[in-house]
C-alpha cells in the first residue's frame, strides 16, 4: 500500500477496546498486539502515513545511530528473516520502507487513521471510559489510550525575534519537505549542533555555496564507520537471532556488548587509550562509552574518556582554534546524547563553512535577509533550524488529558513527570505511555524498549479482560516511590552535570529532571514483568 495515505473523518462517534495515538513503529506494534487479543483500536497519526520519526525527519544524512539489525522488530521471526538491511546503518528512506513494509505485512492499514491530531482526552468517572475528541472534531470512545506518542516527535519551533519577517527558505530538520531541498549554490545558515545538525551538516556543506553553523554548545560525534551490509555476519546473525535478541533484551543499552566491571582510573593511560581506540573503532555509540564501568559515574574517570575524543577532534580539525570551539568541554562525555557522524568534523576544514560560537555572540534576532548575532549580520537564502524537541513529555503534555475527577495531567506534571514504571500514571486510570519518562526509553536501543512496552501494555490488557477488570490505576504510593528511585537513580550518574534535553534544560521553563530511567533494559525489564506476575503490585485494579 502507499504510504501517504488520506483518511476521511468519520462522521459518528466510534468506540473501540483503545485509542492508539502515533503510528510510529510503537503504535503499529501496539495496534498488532491488541488485534491479536480479539480486540479493537484505532490508531491515529497527524502524518500522512506511518513511521513517525522517520517520516517527519527527511533531512540529508537522517539515519540511525544504533546499528540498522539491532534497530528492528524482533516479534516475528519471519519478519526478521525476511527484511534485508543494506547497511551498517539504515537511512531514513530505508527505516521508512521498513515501516511501510511492517504496516502492510501486518495488514494494520485499515485501522489507522492519518492526518488527525488527537487535542484532547477526558477520562469519565462514570461510564469508566475515555473521550478522546481528535482536530477533526470526532469523539471516540475507548476503555484505553495509548500514548504511541513518541519521545523525540513535539518539535521545538523557531522562536528568534523576527523569525517570521525572513524573506528567503526555511526547513526544521523535524519537518523535512518530503521532495528534499536543493542547497546548490545556495548561502545557508544552520542553527543547533545536536544529532540531526551532526548528520545533515556535511550534506548541506558538500552542496552550499556557504554555511554558516550556530553553535550554542558542541556535541561529543563519534565517526559511524558506516558500510554497507556484511553478507556473512548478516547471514550468521540471522541463524541465531534467539539468543541475540534475548541477550539484546537482557543488556543495558538494548544493545548486546561485552559487559566489563573495569574501571579507568585502575588503568595506565596507554592502556585506556588502546582501549578507548578499539570502542573507537567500532563505530557505535557505546564503544567508547561502554570501555569502562566508572565512565558515567566518575567524572575523574570519564574526563580520560572525553580528552580521548577530544584529541580525536584536535587531529581532524587544521585550525586550532576552530577545533577548540567543536570540543565539549563543560559536561561528561556520554551525558548529552552523544552522536555518530561521517564527516563532520572535516567538514569545518573547508573553507565554504564557518562556525559561530554563540557563547560568545548569542543570537539575537531575525530579518527579512537573515540572522543577527550581537557581533555580526549574517545574509542568507536558506535557514535550517535543526532545534530539537520538547522531548519525552512535549508530545504527551501537548494533548489536554484529563484523568479521574477532570484533573489535567499538565498540572501533575507541573513540577516534572508523575509516574509508575514511565508507564502509567497515578488518577488516569487506562493510559499508558510507551517509552515514557521515567523508563529506559532513549537511553536504550528504542526498538528493544517499545517491543518491551507494548508487551506488557497488551499482557496487562488481557489480564484485565480475563479477570473481568474495567481499569487500572497506579497507587499514589506505588508512583511517588518509582519517581524517587528514578530520580535517585539518575543522581548516582554524571548525567545531571549537563545541560541537555535528558535534563529538560533546552526547553525554557521547562523543570530540571533527569527523565528517563538510568536503571538498565534487562533490570528494568525484570522489575515490569515480576510486579505484573505479583498480581500487578502496586496498581489498584478495580
Ligand atoms: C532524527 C532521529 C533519529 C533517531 N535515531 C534513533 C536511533 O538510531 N536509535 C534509536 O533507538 N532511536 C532513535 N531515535 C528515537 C526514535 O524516535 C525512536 O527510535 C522511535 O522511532 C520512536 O518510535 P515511536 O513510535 O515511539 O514514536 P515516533 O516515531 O516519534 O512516532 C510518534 C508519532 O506520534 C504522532 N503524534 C504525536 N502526538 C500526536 C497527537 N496528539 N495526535 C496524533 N498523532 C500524534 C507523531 O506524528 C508521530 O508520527 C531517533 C529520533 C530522531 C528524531
Amino acid at each position: 500500500m502507499s504510504n501517504e495515505v488520506t483518511t476521511n473523518a468519520n462522521s459518528a462517534t466510534a468506540t473501540y477496546d483503545a485509542v492508539i495515538v502515533g503510528a510510529g513503529f510503537a503504535g503499529m506494534y501496539m495496534l498488532h498486539k491488541m488485534r491479536g487479543l480479539g480486540m479493537t483500536a484505532r490508531v491515529f497519526d497527524a502524518a500522512k502515513g506511518v513511521g513517525g520519526t522517520w517520516y517527519w525527519n527527511r533531512y540529508p544524512g537522517a539515519r540511525c545511530d544504533v546499528m540498522s539489525h539491532d534497530y528492528s522488530f524482533s516479534f516475528d521471526d519471519e519478519l526478521q528473516q525476511e527484511w534485508e538491511w543494506s547497511e551498517k546503518y539504515a537511512t531514513q528512506p530505508e527505516i521508512l520502507r521498513y515501516a511501510n513494509h511492517v504496516a502492510d505485512r501486518y495488514e494494520l492499514w485499515p485501522d489507522m487513521q492519518f492526518e488527525t491530531r488527537i487535542a484532547s482526552a477526558a477520562f469519565d468517572d462514570d461510564a469508566n471510559r475515555w473521550s478522546v475528541l481528535t482536530d477533526q472534531g470526532e469523539v471516540i470512545s475507548a476503555q484505553h489510550v495509548v500514548m504511541a506518542t513518541g519521545t523525540l516527535s513535539a518539535a521545538k519551533e523557531p522562536d528568534l525575534p523576527g523569525c517570521e519577517t525572513f524573506a528567503g527558505e526555511t526547513y526544521m530538520t523535524s519537518k523535512w519537505p518530503h521532495e528534499g531541498v536543493d542547497f546548490t549554490g545556495k548561502t545557508v545558515g544552520i542553527i543547533g549542533t545536536g544529532s540531526s545538525a551532526i548528520q545533515s551538516i556535511p550534506i548541506i556543506a558538500e552542496q552550499a555555496a556557504h554555511l554558516t553553523v550556530f553553535q550554542r554548545t558542541p556535541n561529543f560525534s563519534l565517526p559511524a564507520g558506516n558500510c554497507p551490509t556484511e553478507v556473512a555476519f548478516i547471514t550468521d546473525l540471522k541463524k541465531r537471532y534467539p539468543s541475540y535478541r534475548q541477550e539484546a533484551k537482557e543488556s543495558f543499552f538494548g544493545v548486546p556488548v561485552e559487559v566489563t566491571e573495569e574501571c579507568a582510573l585502575e588503568a595506565k593511560q596507554s592502556e585506556r587509550n588502546a582501549k578507548y581506540q578499539a570502542g573507537w573503532d567500532t563505530g557505535s555509540l557505546v564503544g567508547v562509552l561502554g570501555a569502562y564501568a566508572d565512565l558515567l559515574f566518575d567524572k575523574e574517570a570519564n574526563d580520560t574518556a572525553a580528552e580521548f575524543v577530544r584529541e580525536k577532534v584536535r587531529a581532524t580539525v587544521n585550525d586550532p582554534e576552530l577545533a577548540e570551539l567543536l570540543c565539549p568541554d563543560d559536561y561528561p562525555f556520554g551525558t548529552k546524547r552523544p552522536c555518530l557522524d561521517t564527516g563532520y568534523y572535516e567538514t569545518f576544514n573547508s573553507e565554504d563553512v564557518r562556525l559561530v560560537d554563540l557563547r560568545k555572540t548569542p543570537l539575537v534576532s531575525m530579518d527579512g535577509a537573515g540572522i543577527s548575532t550581537t557581533d555580526e549580520h549574517f545574509d542568507f537564502d536558506v535557514v535550517v533550524y535543526a532545534t530539537g524537541f520538547d522531548a519525552m513529555t512535549g508530545a504527551v503534555t501537548r494533548v489536554d488529558i484529563s484523568g479521574v475527577g477532570g484533573k489535567k495531567l499538565v498540572d501533575e506534571w507541573v513540577g516534572g513527570p508523575q509516574n509508575y514504571l514511565g508507564l502509567c500514571v497515578a488518577g488516569f486510570p487506562n493510559f499508558y505511555v510507551v517509552t515514557g519518562p521515567g523508563s529506559p526509553s532513549v537511553l536504550s536501543n528504542m526498538m528493544v524498549s517499545i517491543e518491551q512496552h507494548v508487551e506488557w501494555i497488551s499482557d496487562l490488557m488481557e489480564y484485565m479482560r480475563d479477570n473481568d477488570k474495567s481499569t487500572i490505576d497506579p497507587t499514589p504510593d506505588a508512583q511517588e516511590e518509582w519517581v524517587r528511585h528514578v530520580a535517585e537513580a539518575g543522581d548516582s550518574t554524571l548525567y545531571p552535570l549537563a545541560n541537555s534535553w535528558y535534563m529538560g534544560a533546552n526547553v525554557p521553563g521547562k523543570p530540571r529532571v533527569f527523565l528517563p530511567y538510568i536503571g538498565g533494559c534487562g533490570p528494568y525489564r525484570e522489575t515490569c514483568d515480576e510486579i505484573a506476575a505479583d498480581g500487578y503490585r502496586g496498581f489498584a485494579l478495580a
